[in-house]
């Protein structure tokens, strides 16, 4: 009986390593975390990146990255730091978790140092099967194959693999790793990693300026952009909350009441405007109504990776809103602390919501409050 498991040699590997290889050497990406080449990676960069790599493009990751480097210069810095600098650090980049498990992690390496196989990496805070991989593969030169949507592309194409996603990620990740060298195993991963991000793309993949096209099987027949196959997703359902911000206090003076939320689950340990739970039911059908003390500031919309949310925004002034604030709980925040406070965007899409419902500027001295 053949082994479902088994990948198939559909081409030279070594020829196809070198190629690869070779286009890397020519080719690629200069990134603010990655080591020159002969330079030996810095752990710390290359864990730092990958986490906020995860589920975040290049572009948005770069500032964060330089922020935080020259904040945190490794390991026993962020160690050192208190979680809410961190958390604050983090604000806008999303997947809040990763803020609070990156701080964890700091503080097992910092006394233990990098570990340095996979399976070790694996069982750090926040380190999963891909950023284990990246890890071993980039700071160590280990044969590790770090199997992100980009590589799995890439890897789908070459062998114009029919078998859907999610369903075909196992035998997309035996494949990979059988491409995997002995030889810099770390340049090969960055390589794939750059392959997909700059040439194999999702739609419209340059193959006639890919260094691999020789051995790969989905252009070979004619349709590269049909792979990987996905299984049809369900549609993200919606949910529904209401957002109040309530301000006190005049121009330099102003502050707003935030709260912080608990420490698990969504958005975890951030600072949140007083908001209702979201439910998949509007409060209109839920039959509640807000008071009349608040002005409607509109409604934000912002899509989480399971859902879709729509929070119609309240404001008030607190002279108006007194006895609702207190019932929140929370800290009145200075304006101009905003800019360091771990406020998370689609809180700060409200505030700011909110703000332009009571004629409040965003920007003092023409810096951004909610940056
Ligand atoms: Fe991707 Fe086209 Fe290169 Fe195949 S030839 S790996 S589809 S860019």
């Amino acid at each position: 009986m053949p082994n479902k498991h088994k990948p198939p040699v559909t081409f030279a590997h070594p020829a196809f390593q070198k190629t690869l290889l070779d286009w890397y050497d020519a080719a690629r990406r200069d990134l603010p975390w990655r080591a020159s080449p002969g330079v030996r990676p810095d752990p710390y960069r290359v864990w730092l990146s990958e986490v906020m790599l995860q589920q975040t493009v290049v572009k948005a990751v770069i500032p964060y990255f330089e922020a935080f480097l020259a904040r945190w210069p490794n390991v026993e810095a962020l160690a050192d730091a208190p979680r809410a600098d961190v958390m604050a650090a983090w604000a806008g980049l999303g997947y809040y978790s990763r803020a609070r498990n990156l701080h964890a992690c700091a503080n097992i390496l910092a006394n233990g140092g990098f570990p340095r196989t996979e399976a070790a990496l694996r069982e750090l805070p926040g380190i999963g099967a891909y950023t284990a991989a990246a890890i071993a593969a980039i700071a160590f030169d280990l044969p590790a194959a770090a199997v992100d949507g980009n590589v799995e592309r890439v890897i789908a194409r070459l062998h114009a693999l029919s078998e859907p996603l999610p369903g075909g990620k196992p035998r997309i990740r035996l494949l990979a790793q059988a491409l995997v060298p002995e030889k810099r195993p770390g340049d090969y991963a960055q390589a794939m990693m750059d392959l997909g991000a700059t040439v194999c793309t999702p739609r419209s993949p340059s193959c006639g300026g890919c260094p691999v096209q020789g051995f790969c099987s989905a252009t070979r027949a004619g349709q590269p952009e049909r792979y990987p196959v996905k299984a049809p997703k369900p549609a993200r359902p919606v949910r529904h909350g209401d957002a109040f911000v309530i301000v006190k206090g005049s121009c330099r003076d102003r502050h707003v009441l935030l709260r912080r939320r608990p420490e698990k689950g969504l958005l975890g340990g951030m600072m949140e405007v007083p908001c209702t739970e979201w439910t998949p039911r509007t409060e209109a059908e839920q039959g509640s109504a807000v008071s009349a003390c608040w002005m409607p500031a509109g409604t934000v919309r912002h899509t989480f990776t399971h859902f879709y949310l729509k929070m119609r925004v309240f404001a008030a002034g607190y002279a108006g809103a007194r006895s609702e604030a207190r019932g929140f709980g929370g800290q009145w925040v200075r304006l101009d602390e905003l800019p360091h406070t771990a406020l998370p965007t689609v809180m700060k899409k409200a505030v700011a919501a909110g703000f332009e419902a009571l004629g409040i500027a965003a920007r003092i001295g023409g810096r951004g409050l909610l940056r």
